[in-house]
């Protein structure tokens, strides 16, 4: 039988932006995620025959809190996965960098104007929504446009 009150708290951080993911602002629907802000590592282990499985053991057991979750969609967390906010923000910001090396779809697309580059600087949709950023999350730094928005909004 389900914990009610597992229910409670994944309704409480499902609602924490409005039923979107903190990441980039699509709306959850029913399939998401509860990301780890600052991620735990899990543990894995290699077994022959078997390859990798999760232990159940994290290397940052402190990263497990209530106040260290947000809502993320499938896709946001599976390529945040163990980035920490800000180096996650730098793969992102390098996209068209490595499609452009790797991918020959996407160099084609590039070069008959079909696909059109946009270089700007990652703005995660909780950053746009939340007046400070949580000193649980101290780490965080927000984007350079954005602090000084924080600080013109004092
Ligand atoms: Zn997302």
């Amino acid at each position: 039988m389900a914990d009610p009150r597992k229910n409670v708290k994944r309704e409480r951080i499902q609602a924490m932006f409005g039923g979107r993911c903190a990441y980039c602002g699509s709306e959850l629907g029913e399939r998401w995620h509860i990301d780890h802000v600052e991620p735990v590592l899990r543990q894995l282990q290699y077994e022959q025959g078997k390859g990798f499985f999760k232990t159940g053991k994290l290397h940052r057991p402190e990263n497990d809190r209530e106040d260290n979750l947000f809502p993320a969609c499938i896709p946001c967390n599976i390529d945040k996965g163990t980035y920490t906010l800000d180096g996650w923000r730098e793969k992102l910001e390098t996209t068209c960098d490595v499609l452009g090396r790797t991918s020959a779809t996407y160099k084609h697309g590039v070069r008959f104007g079909l696909i059109s580059e946009t270089r700007k600087q990652i703005v995660f949709y909780f950053e746009t929504v939340m007046t400070e950023v949580p000193t649980t999350l101290a780490t965080v730094k927000p984007p350079r446009d954005l602090r000084t928005r924080l600080r013109e909004d004092v």
